[in-house]
């Protein structure tokens, strides 16, 4: 006597896999959104081989292009002849990293090193953020 096995899957099991399915999206969706850390720069201070030496400032962030911020600063030279000091502003440009592209804005206040020269007009690295910018 031969009886046929009849084959019952369980739909339970289906119904679990289409849940993970439905989880795993957002889960990768999170790890992208925290892994700026690191980065391919080349000239990058914290994962290049940028070394940074000299002089520090620090200023406001007043133009943001692609890798590349303007920084002013005020600073106070003194006049001879008028027996007065007088205020002078300060451009400099200043390379910033991939990494930290996304975190610095116009109007923030950062502090910049000096390093090899990386262009004609940028021999500054950004270091890091000190404050973010003053919302009035
Ligand atoms: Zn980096």
């Amino acid at each position: 006597m031969n009886k046929k096995k009849t084959d019952t899957k369980t739909k339970k099991q289906k119904e679990g896999k289409a849940k993970l399915a439905e989880i795993m999206p957002a889960k990768e969706a999170g790890k992208e959104a925290t892994a700026i850390a690191e980065c391919n720069d080349r000239n990058c201070p914290f994962h290049g081989r940028l070394r940074t030496r000299g002089r520090t400032f620090e200023g406001r962030v007043i133009r943001k292009f692609h890798k590349r911020i303007t920084v002013e600063f005020e600073r106070m030279i003194y006049i001879r002849k008028y027996e007065r000091f007088a205020r002078k502003k300060t451009k400099i440009h200043a390379r910033l990293p991939e990494c930290v592209e996304k975190q610095v804005s116009i109007g923030d206040l950062v502090q910049i090193r000096e390093c090899r020269p990386l262009s004609k007009i940028i021999h500054f690295v950004f270091v890091k953020k000190i404050k973010d910018k003053e919302e009035k």
